[in-house]
């Protein structure tokens, strides 16, 4: 079985705060909101394939999934 990890740890450019976000299990999200200082940010680069995968400790769902089946 395939265990996808939902649980992020964010970590906020403008702040330097991080926070817990539960990430979609589908679908790509461009951007997330501090709850620590609001500042609603997106990817860092433009080649970047989520929010998540910029500035969480972990790879999105779908990533997770790709990366997985390359292995
Ligand atoms: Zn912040
Ligand atoms: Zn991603």
């Amino acid at each position: 079985m395939l265990k996808i990890n939902t649980e992020a740890i964010m970590n906020c450019p403008n702040c330097g705060s991080k926070y817990k976000q539960k990430m979609p299990q589908i679908g790509k999200h461009m951007n997330s909101k501090c709850v620590f200082c609001y500042t609603v940010f997106g990817i860092k680069n433009s080649k970047d394939c989520c929010v998540y995968c910029s500035y969480s400790n972990k790879l999105c769902p779908e990533a997770q999934k790709i990366n997985t089946k390359n292995k």
